[in-house]
């Protein structure tokens, strides 16, 4: 049987929620898709040394202050995932879940969304399945005839896995500092870590409170047609959070340039220096999870859709929700997706009124 919603959110991450929060208050009738089977979104699986890169007050969703955490000053994700099973609960929002979304199309005046669970038809979608399940690997040749075992940021748990392994870590952002740095704290690991170009950290005393303002002053910047501020990547690449900067400190993170190629055994550098290696760990970021999106036939470049705010430029009915930059300011942060997300519910009230 088809069911019916003014709004089919879907996704119940931090995004979803947040949406949620925005459409209730604009008393919508909504219902939002998640695919997993209990609160949390990507935070109920990320490694167990994780922590936010601002503090507890500067890491909350709409309506509700993220508690501190006893004896942290940086939350970890568990902490997040209690925080948003809590705000979910909180505001009653009707989470229906493993419910998997696997297309969106029209249908004459509504959008079909369909999924493992039935079909529902709305006036008007929210995407806001995040990036976590569309991991990017580059192509660098060789990568199919290592023999040992690969991974991505997404599959990296605990240092103690690797105990007495060769690691090649490769990226230069957050993710690969930060697996870098853990695998340093445990005795036994060879660890190789390379990146692009040399590491730019970002000065220590600055956390995720002046990323969210980088990216806010930045899209201010480009409303107003004044000269691009750069943003968040004027600042640096990295977060110094404190095991990133004890491990550098310490001269223990020590990026090597990044290989040529992979051989069998391990990887080769232009200059035809090698390393040997058991693991690649690739930290080589995400692409959003949009292929339910696909049969509009809306997909950009970068596996983007072109966007004005949040609602998407082919298909007015359609908004996407927390995917970065290009779907708002710091969307893809905690702290930076409640402003979206009240313009996006604000825009699809005045478009169902
Ligand atoms: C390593 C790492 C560290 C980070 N650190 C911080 C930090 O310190 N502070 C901060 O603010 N942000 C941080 N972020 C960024 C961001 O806050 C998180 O990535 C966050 O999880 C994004 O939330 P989301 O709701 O957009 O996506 P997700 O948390 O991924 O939630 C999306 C939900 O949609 C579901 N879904 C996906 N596809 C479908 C489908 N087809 N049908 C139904 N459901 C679907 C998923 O299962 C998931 O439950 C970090 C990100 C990473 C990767």
């Amino acid at each position: 049987m088809t069911q019916h919603a003014d709004v089919v959110v879907i996704g119940g991450g931090q995004a979803g929620l947040a949406a949620g929060y925005h459409l209730r208050r604009n008393k919508l009738d909504f219902v939002i898709l998640d695919a997993q089977s209990a609160p949390g979104g990507a935070w109920r699986h990320t490694w167990d040394s994780l922590h936010l890169f601002s503090p507890a007050a500067f890491s909350s969703l709409p309506g509700r202050l993220m508690p501190a955490q006893a004896g942290q000053e940086y939350p970890d994700a568990t902490h997040v995932v209690d925080y948003l099973a809590d705000y979910e609960q909180r505001y009653d929002l009707p989470v229906q879940r493993p419910v998997r979304v696997s297309a969106v199309r029209p249908d004459g005046g509504w959008l079909r969304v369909e999924a493992d669970a039935g079909v529902w038809t709305a006036g008007a979608v929210v995407s806001a399945t995040g990036t976590w399940w569309r991991p990017f690997l580059p192509a660098v040749p060789g990568r199919e005839v290592f023999a040992g075992r690969q991974l991505h940021t997404t599959g990296y748990r605990r240092p103690a896995d690797f105990a007495g392994q060769r690691v090649v870590v490769v990226g230069g952002g957050n993710s690969g500092a930060q697996i870098a740095a853990d695998l340093t704290a445990s005795d036994g690991v060879d660890l190789t870590w390379v990146t692009q170009r040399p590491p730019r950290y970002l000065a220590d005393d600055i956390d995720g409170r002046a990323l969210f303002d980088a990216a806010t002053a930045r899209r201010r910047a480009l409303d107003e047609g004044a000269a691009d501020t750069g943003g968040v990547a004027s600042l640096g690449d990295i977060v110094a959070v404190p095991p990133v900067r004890s491990a550098r400190d310490a001269g223990l993170l020590k990026a090597q340039p990044m290989f040529e190629r992979l051989t069998s055994g391990g990887v080769v550098w232009a200059d035809g220096t090698s390393a040997r290696a058991d693991v690649v760990i690739w930290c080589t970021g995400f692409r959003p999870a949009l292929s339910h999106l696909a049969p509009l036939g809306l997909r950009g470049t970068r596996g983007h859709i072109a966007t004005e705010g949040t609602r998407a430029v082919g298909e007015p009915r359609l908004h996407l929700l927390g995917y970065g930059d290009w779907t708002g300011p710091a969307s893809a942060t905690l702290i930076g997706v409640g402003r979206p997300a009240r313009e996006a519910a604000a825009e699809i009230a005045a478009l169902l009124s």
